[in-house]
């Protein structure tokens, strides 16, 4: 079992590194239940702080492969967790550590992310969903609701269309500030996400495509993306790029990546 209490270890929280540590026990194992953990289950948990979900997860049975870049919380979870054999320190930057040199699949993945880097994060699951079977994880609520925006609203872009391109995405709850330590300015969402199969929208040259699309998104298609025109007769050009649905984008996707 771990050890003592992780409410203060005695280090101040680091705001550089998005340190926002959850302390209410309910939402603690609401977040694990959403994630279906179960005995024998593989996790690797992103940014794991002073333990807290951590030990929600263990409590479960399940094995679990921490990756913390904190210098100071390492040494702190190495001491929290040396008696117990299902707790593994993986000391690294998530931002450069493939998935795949953490751990072998299948595995879930779960994490109260580290706002400021948590959408380079999705888009770094995204391209390596074929590892996982799941992940749950907490942003910044501003930044769920881009993650799920659909076609046709003004929180549409390129998060969303490459993270709908690759999970089947649900919301399942918001978290007000009061549930964490220091308490953050905004309210958090958590997410679940399913890995769908590979597709057209992992290839580098169609997410530059839709990244392109959206880099100036009061302009029309044709200006953005004046490569394409008279390449795809069959959608026009003179709408915006938050007005295309998946499908739409898939027709242009099919154009780059065949052509390119
Ligand atoms: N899971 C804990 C909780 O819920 O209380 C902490 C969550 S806190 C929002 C984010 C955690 O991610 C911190 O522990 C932070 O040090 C860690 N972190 C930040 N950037 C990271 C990175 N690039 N790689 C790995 N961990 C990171």
């Amino acid at each position: 079992m771990s050890k003592g209490s992780t409410s203060s270890p005695g280090f101040a929280a680091k705001k550089r590194f998005g340190q926002n540590f959850l302390v209410d026990k309910a939402i603690l194992s609401k977040i694990v239940g959403v994630a279906h953990i179960a005995n024998g289950d593989r996790v690797i948990e992103i940014g794991p702080g002073r333990g807290a979900l951590t030990k929600e997860i263990l409590a479960t049975g399940a094995e679990v492969w921490a990756v913390e870049i904190d210098r100071d919380l390492q040494a702190f979870l190495t001491e929290e967790f040396s008696d117990t054999k299902a707790f593994h320190l993986v000391g690294r930057d998530i931002l450069q550590a493939s998935l795949a040199e953490v751990l072998e699949p299948p595995f879930k993945v779960i994490g109260n992310l580290p706002y400021n880097i948590s959408t380079a994060i999705l888009e770094r699951l995204s391209l390596e969903r074929n590892l996982f079977s799941e992940a749950v994880l907490m942003f910044q609520r501003e930044v769920a609701d881009r993650i799920l925006a659909v076609e046709s609203t003004s929180d549409r872009g390129f998060l969303s269309v490459i993270a709908r391109a690759a999970f089947d995405i649900e919301k399942r709850f918001d978290i007000g500030p009061g549930a964490f330590r220091p308490a953050p300015k905004v309210w958090s969402s958590v997410l679940r996400l399913v890995p769908k199969p590979a597709n057209v929208f992992d290839r580098p040259e169609v997410r530059e495509l839709v990244s392109r699309g959206f880099s100036q998104r009061r302009k029309m298609l044709r200006n953005t993306l004046s490569d394409l025109v008279g390449r795809e007769p069959s959608l026009d050009l003179s709408r915006r790029a938050e007005s295309l649905t998946l499908e739409e984008w898939q027709t242009l996707a099919a154009v780059v990546s065949s052509e390119w």
